[in-house]
């Protein structure tokens, strides 16, 4: 089946597959690592995990950058404040970052790059659209003049042509009624970070970034690009003013944008004091599967209103997954296969993919889910339910977790399969050693953990309990 996804530049649901035919080349805008993500900021970036994991099911490979803004006005003022270079204030922030994401158990992407590792490249596409008379300075500044870009407007689909050329705005975000040329680099000023380049010292803008790092790592025209609906205008209205007016193709082929994460119908942001970080809900007695659940369980173009109901009722599906994924392992049941549930299942697969398939609809596939396992349960019941159906539906919830990965609990140890293979290594290792009670002792640890490992002739394989 053909993956749909809303496109924000064609304004319609259009089939998608990889240029090249088989490798995403994807890039979305990260974190301002300026505090902790609140987890508005999470939900997208949970939901391009989802993206993520749902491209590969088709088959196809990765290539998805993910940037990290580490040098903009807020964390310039903030790191002033606490007398910190920017460096000293975004690291741990940084690190933070990327300690929820893997709580989240969102995937990495194949590269993060930080936008002060990249002066130099974005200076040096500055000095491009310099070439081409896109730019001007002022005072040491250099802006992006829009009225020099025809297309400028047609991401979000607003008509700038009646705007006032010369008009300059220097901050880094501002409203759609407020369009006017962008900094692309900002004079050097003092007391605040600057950097000596072709185009002068100072400071980049920050859409300068995105696509100096995109067009560096995925070239010139990249499959996706995605962010928080917030990012339309004007972020990515002026990535691709930048983009496109060196190149003269198209920057990317997909937009894709996300809808907010809103508490009592406001959006959950930092400036409105409204949010929650992940660890505060951590602390509260909330596991990260269920917020990971929670974000996911609304599809990514409509608001999710976030509340501890909302929470509660995360945790009880995934209670009512795990208590059907016992079951499948642990009832007696008969051998063969019933194979009206056979069908049963195989019909499941189905609307389970077509669900995500269309438009990446999560609410859809879990429902597809849960339907089924509200039929399998009465099958169990009336034992109309056989090893061989057992078998199949534990590879439908297998095919469930590997988009939706909530079924391991955090708590349980929750190793990764990459830290249950190092320590299968280990004991294979210290049986060689004639170690055996130590291999014992690693075997224990992991059962410990909810990890079975068998030996069989083909070597050791492992199963989760
Ligand atoms: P920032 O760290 O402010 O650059 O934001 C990171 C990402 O979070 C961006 O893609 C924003 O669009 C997104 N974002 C900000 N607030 C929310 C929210 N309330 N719900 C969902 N996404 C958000
Ligand atoms: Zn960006």
């Amino acid at each position: 089946m053909a993956l749909h996804l809303f496109n924000t530049l064609t304004q319609r649901v259009d089939d998608f597959t990889p240029s090249d035919g088989h490798t995403v080349r994807m890039y979305t805008c990260g974190p301002t690592v300026y505090n902790y993500a609140h987890i508005g900021n999470l939900r997208t970036f949970t939901f391009q995990d989802l993206l993520r994991r749902w491209l590969r099911s088709h088959g196809w490979q990765l290539d998805h950058v993910m940037n990290i803004t580490d040098v903009e006005d807020k964390i310039i003022r903030n790191a002033a404040a606490e007398g910190k270079t920017i460096f000293e204030y975004t690291d741990g922030y940084t690190k933070a970052f990327l300690e929820d994401a893997a709580r989240l158990r969102l995937e990495r992407p194949e590269r993060i790059a930080k936008a002060t590792d990249h002066i130099r490249e974005m200076a040096g596409l500055i000095g491009q659209l310099s070439a081409k008379g896109y730019t001007y300075t002022s005072d040491g500044s250099v802006y992006y003049r829009i009225s020099n870009f025809p297309g400028y407007g047609k991401l979000s689909h607003s008509d700038f042509g009646g705007i006032r050329p010369g008009a300059r705005v220097d901050v880094d975000e501002y409203e759609k009624d407020d369009a006017r040329d962008f900094v692309l680099w900002k004079a050097a000023k003092s007391g605040e970070p600057s950097w000596d380049t072709c185009v002068g010292n100072g400071r980049p803008g920050w859409h300068i970034e995105c696509s100096a790092m995109a067009m560096k790592y995925l070239g010139e025209t990249l499959d996706i690009h995605a962010g928080g609906i917030d990012l339309v205008f004007p972020h990515h209205e002026n990535e691709i003013a930048q983009s496109e007016a060196v190149t003269g193709k198209p920057f990317a082929r997909f937009w894709v944008h996300s809808e907010h994460l809103f508490v009592e119908s406001k959006k959950m942001s930092k400036s409105a004091g409204n949010f929650y970080t992940l660890r505060e809900l951590e602390a509260m007695g909330h596991a990260p599967e269920t917020i990971r659940y929670l974000l996911l369980s609304v599809p990514y173009r409509q608001k999710l209103n976030f509340t501890m109901d909302g929470l509660k009722a995360a945790a009880t599906s995934i209670a009512r997954l795990r208590g059907f994924a016992l079951r499948l392992k642990t009832d007696r049941l008969g051998d063969g296969r019933d194979e009206a549930m056979t069908s049963r299942t195989a019909e499941a697969r189905k609307a389970f993919d077509a669900a995500l398939d269309d438009d990446l609809n999560s609410a859809a596939a879990l429902g597809a889910i849960f339907e089924y396992v509200r039929d399998a349960n009465s099958a169990l019941d009336a034992a109309a339910f056989l090893s061989g159906n057992a078998t199949e539906a534990l590879a439908l919830l297998d095919r469930f977790d590997s988009v939706f990965d909530v079924l391991r609990p955090t708590s349980e140890g929750g190793l990764s399969d990459a830290e249950i293979e190092k320590r299968i290594a280990e004991r294979t290792q210290a049986k060689k050693a004639r170690d055996f009670e130590r291999a014992d002792s690693i075997r224990a640890a992991l059962l410990e953990t909810g990890v079975i490992l068998e030996d069989t002739k083909d070597g050791v394989r492992w199963k989760r309990k």
